[in-house]
């Protein structure tokens, strides 16, 4: 019988979700879903000094808002739980002190100063990245009541860490390159590494899909799945996201935005992030670029994922937030667009109109804000307004005479109009419609001057040509 698929994302609470966290929380639940499986949402919260308030709800309220739903998280009820790893540090004492029996780990008494010396005198030496000295392995010490202590485990140095990781083949790194590591801190909290494969273990974590900057620390991990005898998940690391300059996305990085709440503040529909992610280092066969999360759930698969480093194209993802934007309904583009024009006094009508004009050219929600000036700021009869009105009197006179008698203020009734003063007139294209749109709007090119005349209303309108005076 085939396993059933379990993947799981598991950031600890120390900052926002991150755009990167996103994609590799993405891939392990469209993977998940994929197989008709159960993703995971674990927060590993064990690092009490980098944790930071707030940001585990930031990491759970931005996921749901990109629609990645975890099936299990903190707080379900399942056998699994808890999904929280400060809410299971009795499994992770019970394996330490099991590793501890079969002397496969010792308790070290070394004191932060005594292994900050140790590291720099091997620094001095030339070593770049050194090793615990092995001290409390080589002479236990003794009189040690009520001392504090870690706990470490002993890798022997002549060993090769190896897996077969579903992407990049075999790997292989030598147990040399890593040294005797904690395993549980002086604190009784569990460090990573350890907490990661017990929690993997016994959550039934099938595929391990993370960023390739864990090699190093799957290596560590697969020694403990030996030393349990416990089943090895299969490991995917995916590559890097890199900027358009190819550097490694990295937090300080600010050519891109890094949190996805920069997204959604910007006005990105989380339809257009979702669908764009998932591109970020997977393809499917075809052209098409555009998917539901129904349709990216059917295709997704683990043969899609690419080899070599993904770019985040911003251009790319403004090009998909605006398909995702023109398909949008009234209702749902003003539930969307309103919160960015809240402070400014028009009907809701007049919003409603205002914001459909503009949704074909929306790369991003927030430009709404500026392009709704058109229709809120005050029209100015300046020297360059007058030069135009002296030269196109006739124009303005029987303008304001046709459309004073309009009753039914329609867009196809205002067309009309100017259509027949320009027939009357002989004025055709650019010198019909630019006079009328510098004079209604102060700027030299907007959308249809039709609709502009239309959303401004009668009064508006007739307001401007009467105050105009030609
Ligand atoms: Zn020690």
């Amino acid at each position: 019988m085939k396993k059933e698929v379990i993947t799981r994302y598991a950031p600890s609470p120390t900052g926002k979700f991150h755009i990167g966290g996103a994609r590799t929380a993405l891939f392990n639940y469209l993977f998940a879903k994929a197989n008709n499986g159960i993703f995971i949402l674990r927060i590993e919260d064990t690092d009490i000094k980098r944790n930071q308030e707030g940001k585990e709800n930031d990491q759970i309220d931005y996921m749901f808002w990109l629609n990645v739903v975890p099936d299990l998280l903190p707080g379900s009820i399942d056998r699994r739980a808890p999904f929280k790893q400060s809410e299971r540090l009795d499994f992770y004492h019970k394996y330490a002190n099991f590793l501890l029996e079969k002397k496969l780990a010792y308790k070290c008494y070394c004191t932060e100063e005594e292994l900050k010396k140790s590291r720099e005198e091997q620094l001095k030496k030339g070593i770049t990245s050194p090793q615990y000295n092995l001290k409390c392995y080589n002479n236990p010490p003794k009189n040690v009541d009520g001392k504090s202590y870690s706990i470490r485990l002993h890798v022997p140095n002549d060993l090769n860490f190896e897996w077969e990781d579903r992407l990049r083949g075999k790997i292989s790194i030598p147990s040399s390159s890593i040294g005797d590591w904690v395993i549980l801190k002086s604190d009784k909290q569990p460090t990573y590494n350890f907490a990661n494969v017990i929690d993997d273990h016994f959550m039934g974590i099938t595929h391990v899909m993370r960023g390739e900057e864990h090699l190093t620390n799957t290596a560590k991990q697969v020694h403990l799945y030996k030393l349990f005898n416990w089943d090895i998940p299969e490991f995917i690391h995916l590559t890097i996201i890199v900027n358009s300059e190819k550097k490694k996305l990295s937090k300080r990085d600010e050519s891109v935005m890094q949190f996805v709440s920069n997204y959604k503040e910007r006005g990105y529909l989380p339809e257009a992030v979702f669908n764009f992610l998932a591109f970020l280092g997977w393809s499917s066969k075809n052209e098409k670029e555009i998917y539901s999360k129904e349709e990216l759930i059917k295709i997704f698969n683990l043969d899609g994922l690419s080899k070599a480093p993904s770019q985040f194209d911003i251009q790319k993802l403004k090009w998909i937030n605006n398909l995702y934007i023109q398909k949008l309904e009234e209702d749902s583009l003003y539930n969307f667009l309103s919160p960015f024009v809240k402070d400014i006094k028009i009907p809701e009508e007049q919003k409603k109109q205002i914001f459909n004009l503009f949704k074909s050219q929306l790369k991003e929600g927030i430009e709404i804000k500026e392009l709704i000036n058109l229709f809120t700021k005050k029209i100015l009869i300046d020297n360059s307004v007058k030069e135009i009105i002296k030269n196109n009197k006739q124009l303005f006179v029987d303008l304001f005479n046709e459309l004073n008698k309009l009753n039914n203020w329609e867009e196809n009734k205002i067309k009309e109009i100017i259509d027949k003063i320009g027939y009357k007139l002989n004025l055709k294209g650019r010198n019909l419609l630019y006079p009328l749109r510098y004079v209604f709007t102060n700027e030299d090119s907007g959308p249809p001057l039709v609709k502009i005349l239309y959303i401004f209303g009668k009064e508006k309108t007739m307001n401007i040509l009467e105050k105009i005076k030609f």
